[in-house]
């Protein structure tokens, strides 16, 4: 038995096909002056060539899988124009008079020094698709033909050293059964595309391709990331049946997919998505998503040498919310600082950059970065149901100054006869302490609210979100939260404003319950925990979720508090998942 990284979930159980990538066998000749001009030329050549390629993966996989995976190969598209790689290239060519493979190889020799060995697993990834890059490259530059998962004949799991992003854009879905790689991690291309094409996966296996023969038969658990080598008749029963299960079980789920989140005493929510671009559209609603509760926008400032501009802003935000239509978008407006940066547009190092210059507080005085944003958003709210939201709100001044530039956004679209919606909704991320105790006036500036617990909880008790030496003490049912939480629902529904959750807490069957209870109206999920958080709703009654939230106010500790939910409904969570509870 392998034990390695579970990077896809599920289970397969099939003949092993070991993908061995063969060596290149590279000649390396000296050339005479007037040849060097040619064969810099061949070497563009293959360089275009390969251009070519990818563009075609890159179509066939934004088709096929999404937008996300397929960006994958864009990124490839640019390394072929990354100075590393091309005219490190041609500089060897010219300079040492080489011919191009030679030369290539030299490049690809020295990258492990600057990259390989690098503890980031990120900077790691990134070093192993420059490789499958340079390796196309060369393939062109030696006409040999490019090895493909595309003409497989039977069913199987694919055993490889590594497999490339290409390897698996071009792999016939319904033929693969699972992947083992002997390297690789969980932010690996590979494990990103085999969860995008429901391929159980696991990676990071040692010496897999060695210990393996092609043809044998493994059993391929994705869940507890291993594989079982030639499994006895007993073991393929037994993961037989937990296939079957699992199956069912992912199954079942889809079924609810159209289904309200209602409880069975009627409360109904809006379960809503967190994306982070239009690139995770295609899977929140494949999981049912009725709208997206909190659209973080910083990522289309990262990745890149200049801030995006208001074209560009605005069809990304059209594309969301013209999918999403009739549900509705909430765009929460820039959000930098804290743990986001971007390299182009540098936040001043901070002592303390979570409570520092960030989010509107930047914004506000960025006056012109908020205006493209804004006046993207307002142009897109023509082509579906968008809401904007201001992140890390403290105060009343704060709401109405935000309020102001968008007020002036709108005079200047109407001056310049640009169409635009004049009827958005604004909301405020209730995410601060400060605003959670003035709710009641913030209430009266904004027509919704939603609890960003990850920092609230971060601000109201102390706790760095991001250390982990004290990770305990970040404790989403201590009393300060609750009593936080309560606050702002009672004052939202005493002026008739709705509160949505969108933090990590609302991705969690028992807070949502809590929350439920606690009279929250909508919740903004990963949308992969989506359609569990549903099934969960619609097995529990609300008249009960709220007597436990009024007894859980009264707990003095977040120990009691958090025993005290567990035993009301963990229990009763696990026997709704796991189907013992007839949900409607
Ligand atoms: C939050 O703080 O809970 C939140 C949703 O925003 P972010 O995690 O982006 O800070
Ligand atoms: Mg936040």
């Amino acid at each position: 038995m392998f034990e390695g990284i579970a990077a896809s979930p599920g289970i397969a159980i099939g003949k092993v096909y070991v993908l061995e990538k063969e060596d290149f066998c590279i000649l390396e000749y000296r050339l005479k002056e007037e040849e060097v001009e040619r064969e810099v030329e061949r070497f563009k050549q293959a360089v275009e060539q390969s251009k070519e390629e990818l563009k075609e993966i890159k179509e066939k996989v934004r088709k096929e899988v999404g937008e996300k995976e397929a960006y994958i190969f864009q990124a490839h598209i640019y390394m072929l124009e990354d100075p590393l790689l091309i005219d490190e290239s041609i500089k060897i060519i010219k300079k040492e008079k080489l011919n191009a493979e030679a030369a290539l190889r030299q490049i690809f020799r020295n990258l492990p020094k600057k990259f390989g060995s690098d503890q980031n697993s990120f900077i790691r990834e990134r070093f192993r698709d420059i490789r499958d890059v340079g390796e196309r490259v060369m393939r062109n530059l030696l006409k040999k033909p490019v090895l493909t998962l595309s003409h497989l004949k039977e069913k199987i799991i694919v055993v490889a050293h590594d497999l490339a992003p290409s390897d698996t854009a071009s792999l016939e879905k319904d033929k693969v059964l699972g992947f083992a790689t002997d390297i690789g991690g969980r932010t690996s291309h590979t494990a990103i595309m085999a969860r995008s094409l429901e391929i159980p996966a696991v990676v990071g296996l040692g010496n897999i391709t060695q210990k393996v023969k092609p043809g044998s038969t493994v059993i391929l658990d994705g869940n507890k990331g291993r594989v079982i080598v030639n499994p006895t008749p007993m073991q393929i029963e037994r993961y037989r049946r937990q296939q079957e299960r699992f199956l069912i079980y992912k199954k079942k789920l889809e079924a609810l997919k159209s289904l309200p989140a209602q409880t069975l005493d009627g409360r109904e929510v809006e379960l809503a998505v967190n994306i982070a671009g239009p690139e995770e559209i295609d899977i929140a609603l494949k999981n049912g998503a009725e709208g997206v509760g909190l659209y973080r926008t910083e990522y289309l400032y990262m990745n890149r040498r200049t801030l995006p501009s208001e074209e560009e802003q605005f069809k990304a935000y059209k594309r969301v919310a013209e999918r999403f239509a009739p549900n509705s978008v909430i765009i929460r407006t820039l959000d930098l600082g804290g743990d986001k940066f971007v390299s182009h547009f540098p936040v001043p190092e901070q002592i303390n950059p979570f409570m520092g210059w960030r989010a509107i507080r930047l914004c506000l005085e960025r006056v012109d970065i908020f205006k493209t944003q804004l006046r993207a958003i307002l142009r897109a709210a023509c082509f579906g149901k968008v809401k904007i939201m201001y992140p890390m709100i403290s105060g009343v001044e704060e709401v109405r100054r935000a309020n102001e530039i968008l007020f002036e956004v709108e005079e200047e679209l109407r001056e310049e006869g640009i169409p635009f919606n004049e009827d958005v909704e604004v909301g405020a991320m209730m995410e601060v302490p400060s605003a959670a105790v003035i709710a009641d006036f913030l209430a009266k500036e904004v027509d919704f609210f939603s609890l960003g617990t990850n920092d609230l909880i971060q601000y109201a008790l102390a706790v760095d979100r991001v250390n982990e030496k004290v990770a305990y003490l970040y404790q989403p049912l201590h009393p300060t939260i609750l009593r936080l939480i309560d606050n702002i629902v009672k004052c939202a529904h005493r002026e008739n404003i709705w509160v949505g959750a969108c933090g990590e807490m609302a991705s969690d069957p028992l807070y949502v319950l809590i929350l439920l209870g606690l009279g929250v109206d909508e919740f903004s999920v990963s949308p992969t925990s989506l359609l569990e958080i549903k099934k969960v709703i619609r097995g529990v009654e609300w008249e009960k979720l709220q007597e436990i939230a009024s007894e859980l106010l009264k707990l003095k500790t977040s120990y009691e508090a958090k025993r005290f939910a567990q035993r009301k409904l963990s229990r009763k969570i696990n026997r709704i998942l796991k189907g013992e509870v007839v949900v409607k």
